[in-house]
């Protein structure tokens, strides 16, 4: 292989490699976000959870004023009762009294429910946050390690251009070195390719004719692929 290709082929490995280092550099953050995402809405579980505890707890709280309220009724007709002379008055009295307490019993079946689904929202609660407890750990754990890989693809990547430097100033020739850089966006990063013994170029994937094949055996001079003019190398 001629050197000044062997030289461009040793930039292209190097072009190639802070591109994909580049390209962790933004994915990386990506995917710290995503764990972070995970964990909001493990966050959000729980104060769900909580949420409808209160809530029910709220309905307990006014069952149990109802029910205060209907009692205080109840003792009130009953003293009534205890004072009044008149028969109907009395039978009357005794009537509401029962009407109040057929809604406390009711209401004290429906406060039982409540307390019931109380127990069930308690442990739903204690469910979310095991579940955020867990995956607090995980993901604090990945966003750490994905923190140490970024810090290492940062120092890794500042090498490789300090790499880079030291590799264009060995290729003397400018003008092959502007058409590599041109060869190497075009060709997205295969500016410089093996041509096969079946005189495919890796580039295109094109067969080159037979003095193309010849020239970049020979070494004579730098040979390009006829349809995607690559740099070739056999
Ligand atoms: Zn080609």
């Amino acid at each position: 292989m001629r050197d000044d290709v062997k030289q461009l082929l040793a930039l292209q490995d190097t072009d190639q490699k802070i591109q994909a280092l580049e390209s962790e550099l933004v994915r990386i953050p990506q995917l710290q976000e995503a764990a972070k995402e995970r964990l909001a809405k493990d966050t959000e579980s729980l104060a769900t959870a909580k949420s409808n505890f209160q809530t029910n707890e709220i309905e307990i709280k006014n069952l149990e004023l109802d029910i205060g309220t209907r009692k205080n009724t109840i003792d009130r007709l009953k003293n009534q009762q205890f004072e009044t002379k008149k028969n109907d008055e009395y039978t009357k009295l005794g009537q509401e009294v029962i009407r109040y307490e057929k809604e406390v019993d009711d209401l004290e079946t429906r406060e039982l429910e409540l307390m019931e689904k109380a127990d069930d929202l308690r442990s739903k609660i204690s469910d979310a946050e095991q579940n955020l407890a867990q995956t607090q750990g995980l993901v604090d754990e990945e966003i750490a390690e994905l923190q140490a890989r970024l810090d290492d693809r940062k120092i890794e990547l500042a090498e490789t251009k300090t790499a880079r430097e030291t590799l264009v100033t060995q290729v003397d020739d400018e003008d092959l070195l502007d058409t590599y850089h041109r060869l190497y966006n075009k060709r997205e990063s295969q500016a410089v390719v093996r041509v096969t013994s079946e005189r495919i170029c890796t580039s295109c994937h094109i067969q080159v004719t037979p003095a193309t094949f010849a020239l970049a055996q020979s070494g004579t001079a730098i040979a390009h692929c006829d349809n995607c003019s690559a740099i070739l190398f056999p």
